[in-house]
């Protein structure tokens, strides 16, 4: 079974269960009924109840097969940000 989040993570790489390899959708926990996935590049979670998606983009988005320094994380953060506009 597939979630709205994950087809349309916004970059958010999801904690995974480690037994079924599902999207863990306890690790973020927003208080009583209110959980959903955690992304494990940023760390930002949302409660998957109140919202069908990620109101924020993945900070960190991991490209795939390339391996990112430190100063060229620091480069990519102050140049991106507020250009997340369309
Ligand atoms: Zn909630
Ligand atoms: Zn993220």
């Amino acid at each position: 079974m597939s979630h709205k989040y994950e087809t349309e993570a916004r970059g958010h790489v999801w904690k995974r269960d480690e037994d079924d390899g599902e999207i863990d959708i306890f690790a973020y926990e927003g208080g009583e009924y209110h959980n959903g996935p955690l992304c494990v590049n940023c760390g930002y979670g949302f409660c998957h109840h109140c919202n069908d998606l990620p109101d924020e983009a993945c900070s960190k988005p991991a490209l795939e097969g390339e391996f990112t320094t430190v100063n060229e994380q620091k480069l990519l953060g102050s140049v991106d940000n507020g250009t997340d506009r369309n």
